[in-house]
């Protein structure tokens, strides 16, 4: 089976027969790599002498995120949803596959746990087929409602088994669980991450997190729409920070498993962040309160200590310069729509 332009709409098992690797970089796995992390993440292991193939449904993905890859020859993309049968040569996985914006995962909330529970059934098998290693995107969602502060990973966490995000949750706990006992029972090679708030370019116009929602409101002068009062906390940890983190955690010895907390530790009110982010744009946007969703969790600030000691890892970019190179993406974004529209 033939592929064009290194996209290939057919059956994962196309890549794996055209895919030659002469030089015998690292072969890593990364499902999900056509969305806002993974599409950082495939750069970052490019220029790092890896070859990356693409799993992706292009659910919350964009084949623009990493057009810009396709010409490199240590590069191949397969769209197709996670939790169907994966056949690749590969010596690491990283699992992103999963919408992460709750519109997004509550849109299709059985699809979203049937990509959770799955998927990683689904790339756990190929890990075990290949001896590879396998990195979850886990999220500080497993923590929930938090009654700890900060999180810390041995924090069980406080969340609601029938509530609206419980897809997203509990669809996140499910795959942990399935990642420890694949390791337990079939000493698969894993490692977990628990990752809290990320942001930075390549995240959609209408991605629905609060970064995006206020930068791109700001920038169209409409208002700022804060859930509720507006006290709830977040700590947001600029997308470059993470990825490092993310190949610090895949290089780590065998034993280093996780669940390890990335992100910034930096908390901030949303209400705050709806102030710097119209001060970083210069907009007169104004303020609107709207409902909170159901089980919007009230504070989250991760504890990282392990990450520090163990990956050596801490992110480096303040939320300042972070959202201004992410206000810089979106206004080039909305100048280059105003100008097709024209
Ligand atoms: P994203 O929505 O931009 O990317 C997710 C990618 O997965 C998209 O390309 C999407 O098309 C793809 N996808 C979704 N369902 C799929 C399926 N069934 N089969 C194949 N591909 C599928 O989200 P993101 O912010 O880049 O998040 C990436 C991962 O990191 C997710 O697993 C998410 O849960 C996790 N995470 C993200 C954050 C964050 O703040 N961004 C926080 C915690 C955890
Ligand atoms: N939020 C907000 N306005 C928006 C989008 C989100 O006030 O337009 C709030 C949301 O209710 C939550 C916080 O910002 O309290 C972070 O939301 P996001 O969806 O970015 O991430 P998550 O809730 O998954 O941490």
């Amino acid at each position: 089976m033939r592929y064009d332009d290194h996209v290939c709409f057919g059956t994962w098992k196309c890549v794996s027969q055209t895919t030659t690797n002469p030089h015998h970089s690292p072969r890593v796995l990364v499902t999900g790599g056509a969305g806002f992390i993974g599409s950082h993440l495939c750069e970052r292991l490019l220029r790092t002498s890896h070859a990356v193939v693409v799993v992706d449904n292009y659910r919350t993905g964009r084949p623009e995120n990493i057009r810009h890859l396709l010409s490199h020859s240590n590069f191949q993309v397969a769209t197709q949803d996670v939790a169907e049968p994966l056949d690749v040569e590969v010596d690491q996985i990283y699992n992103l596959a999963c919408p992460a914006s709750p519109v997004h995962y509550q849109h299709d909330p059985i699809a979203t746990l049937q990509t959770c529970v799955f998927g990683a059934v689904g790339v756990l098998g190929l890990a075990r087929r290949q001896g590879a290693a396998v990195l979850q995107a886990s999220t500080s969602e497993v923590y929930g409602e938090p009654e700890q502060h900060p999180q810390t990973e041995t924090y069980w966490g406080h969340t609601n088994p029938i509530g609206p995000r419980a897809c997203y949750n509990e669809g996140k706990r499910c795959a942990e669980t399935l990642f420890f006992d694949f390791y337990r029972q079939h000493a698969v090679p894993i490692k977990v991450a628990r990752i809290f708030n990320t942001y930075g370019p390549r995240m959609m116009l209408n991605d629905g997190r609060v970064v995006s929602n206020f930068i791109v409101q700001a920038l169209r002068g409409q208002s700022i729409t804060i859930h509720g009062s507006g006290e709830q906390t977040r700590s947001f940890c600029y997308v470059d920070d993470l990825v490092a983190g993310l190949t610090r955690l895949m290089s780590s010895p065998k034993h280093v498993t996780g669940p390890i907390n990335l992100g910034h530790t930096e908390e901030i009110g949303i209400r705050e962040l709806a102030e710097i982010v119209i001060r970083l744009t210069g907009s007169r946007s104004t303020i609107t309160h709207v409902e909170q969703p159901q089980d919007d969790p009230s504070r989250r600030q991760p504890d990282i200590a392990q990450a520090r000691r163990i990956l050596e890892w801490a992110p480096t970019t303040s939320l300042h310069n972070g959202l201004e190179r992410t206000i810089e993406y979106f206004d080039q974004l909305l100048r280059n729509h105003t100008a097709t529209a024209k």
